[in-house]
């Protein structure tokens, strides 16, 4: 039987994250206005993030579709600088951390995936995890989860999982995990479903 888990959602969980950031900066530098930066990029996004293109096909294709002026290298510094560090739910990952295996679920691209575990420690607490680039799926499709709960050896029953966006947290009700639909400005209410959740496994 697994140990009893913590599986986590990235963006707006782990950190926060702003577009907006980007694509200020890259309108800045581009012949495209910054109202309409994430249209021409839309068609690009979401397969890159489901691994359908790789990450160079991705900043080439959208270097060309923004017209931005600098070097790809500036494009990817650009579009990786969105995150902020979410430090109550650092602080709650670190004291479970000695007691639970945590692990992660995210839809995100390999580019967002390698930033943020350079960038942010709180990525060390975790023993593995399955991301939508790698996984060719993504929430809140079912297979994604069955990936994670077959490659990370979950019993979803055993499993917390952790995520903002109600449609994700409906599918992993739905495949028997224990759910928090988490909320960045009530990190209290995650704090009280968590020691619920570790009084009734002692
Ligand atoms: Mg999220």
């Amino acid at each position: 039987m697994p140990t009893p888990s913590i599986l986590c959602d990235i963006g707006n969980v782990i950190v926060s994250f702003d577009f907006r950031i980007a694509s200020n900066r890259l309108a800045s530098r581009s012949d495209c206005p910054e109202d309409a930066l994430f249209d021409r990029l839309h068609h690009l996004k979401l397969p890159f993030e489901d691994g359908q293109i790789d990450d160079q096909t991705f900043i080439t294709q959208a270097i060309e579709a923004i017209g931005f002026k600098d070097s790809p290298a500036e494009f990817c510094r650009i579009w990786c600088d969105i995150f902020a560090p979410n430090l109550a739910l650092t602080r709650t990952l670190e004291q479970l951390a000695s007691s639970h295996p945590l692990f992660l679920l995210s839809n995100t691209s390999g580019l967002h995936k390698d930033f943020l575990f350079s960038e942010f420690p709180v990525f060390n607490l975790f023993q593995g995890g399955v991301y939508s680039y790698s996984a060719k799926a993504s929430k809140p499709g079912t297979e994604i989860f069955r990936i994670a709960i077959e490659h990370l050896d979950l019993d979803p029953a055993q499993t917390f999982y952790i995520d903002d966006l109600l449609p994700n947290i409906e599918t992993a009700a739905r495949l028997g995990f224990i759910t928090h639909h988490y909320d960045l400005t009530q990190h209290h209410l995650l704090e009280s479903s968590l020691s619920n959740w570790t009084n009734q496994l002692s």
